[in-house]
């Protein structure tokens, strides 16, 4: 395929990340072309979704692999995605997140989340999601409104998060 790139992923406290994306008009070649490269770089980093402000574009779009690792790839794509109903019940699940490298910690999501969003080819698509889906969708829609996971987080725990994202970017550099 052409012009796939991998994009450097933003990590906190990189303030990008806490700016709120925006709707996209239209699934151009330019929104397929930044879900093709977002996708890319899920795949080398390795993580299960990204949102497309943790490569520094603060627009609508998501893409995940719920796949397991012995499983075909199966990529997902979302843009513009909205929750439009969710279930009450909360399940706590244990988080990471590509933007906050080796740090885990359990956050509560709803278990079950109905949403409406533009596919890969500007089709809409309503459909429950659930179990891991629930969690991820929920998750990326997060970092859309410029959430991170660590913001459910103690103030403690979430100083010291940051603390061990940037001192382990200096040991890399
Ligand atoms: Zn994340």
């Amino acid at each position: 395929m052409k012009g796939m790139s991998i994009r450097a992923i933003l990590t906190v406290p990189n303030p990008i990340l806490k700016q709120v994306s925006k709707p996209v008009a239209k699934v151009t070649d330019e929104i397929r072309a930044l879900m093709d490269d977002m996708l890319e770089t899920m795949y080398d980093a390795p993580g299960i979704g990204l949102a497309a402000v943790q490569v520094g574009e603060p627009v609508n779009v998501i893409v995940m692999d719920l796949a397991k690792n012995e499983d075909e790839p199966a990529p997902m794509y979302f843009v513009n995605p909205e929750i439009l109903e969710m279930n009450e019940e909360e399940k706590p699940y244990e988080e990471g997140c590509l933007s906050v490298p080796d740090v885990y910690d359990e956050i509560d999501r709803s278990v079950r989340v109905k949403l409406k969003y533009l596919d890969y080819h500007g089709k809409e698509v309503v459909e429950w999601a659930e179990g891991l889906y629930a969690v991820c969708i929920q998750h990326e829609m997060d970092h859309l409104k410029g959430v991170l996971f660590i913001d459910y987080l103690s103030r403690l725990k979430r100083t010291r998060a940051v603390k061990k994202v940037q001192k382990n970017e200096k040991l890399k550099a």
